[in-house]
């Protein structure tokens, strides 16, 4: 896909622009993660939504402010991580990606973390947690940290939209960041 590149964030988003390898591409703007490349947190969603098509950036919806809300409560700012998303570009009508569209879209998200290196994964929501761990429910598994490797962990988290249409979702959110939090400065000491 890229073999003839050096691999950097901008050569990405370039690439991106010329793919065609999934067929939502064809109705859609592609969305590449966005954030700081020398961050050891990568946190991933599902796929953009109606604002993210149009601006061409990650979680600047809705969502996406509930994200930067969740961020700012553990004293992280967007700027500090890494954001990123499984698929690349808006399903019709916000529908659930397909696992045929997560696959197809899968190499990218490879090789923004070829490139991030992170240590700390935060999956928001079953369909990035589906990526890492096919038999963990996001029900079960968020809020505490899993092995992935020896270098990396991940750390669940419900998506922030789950909160925006269950209300009672949104303390649990709040409850995760701040387990993320005490699991960060756990790892300094
Ligand atoms: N929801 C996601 O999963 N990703 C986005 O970028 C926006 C909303």
């Amino acid at each position: 896909m890229i073999e003839d590149m050096e691999l950097t964030l901008a050569s990405l988003q370039e690439k991106l622009k010329e793919w065609d390898g999934c067929e939502l591409s064809k109705n859609a703007n592609p969305v590449l993660g966005e954030g700081n490349p020398q961050s050891e947190i990568m946190f991933i969603g599902e796929a953009p939504g109606e604002r993210e098509d149009k601006l061409g950036r990650p979680f600047v919806g809705a969502a996406g402010q509930f994200l930067d809300e969740l961020l700012n409560s553990i004293g992280l700012k967007r700027e500090d991580v890494y954001i990123s998303n499984v698929v690349k570009y808006r399903p019709p009508e916000n529908r659930d990606p397909t696992d045929e569209e997560k696959a197809q879209c899968m190499p990218w998200l490879q090789l923004e973390m070829a490139l991030i290196r992170p240590k700390v994964v935060v999956p928001l929501g079953r369909h990035a947690l589906g990526h890492f761990f096919t038999k963990l429910s996001i029900s079960n598994a968020h809020g505490k940290a899993q092995k992935l490797t020896d270098a990396v962990t991940v750390f669940p988290i419900y998506h922030p939209a789950a909160a925006l249409h269950n209300g009672g979702l949104r303390q649990a959110l709040y409850d995760d960041f701040s387990a993320l939090k005490a699991f960060l400065d756990s790892r300094t000491k």
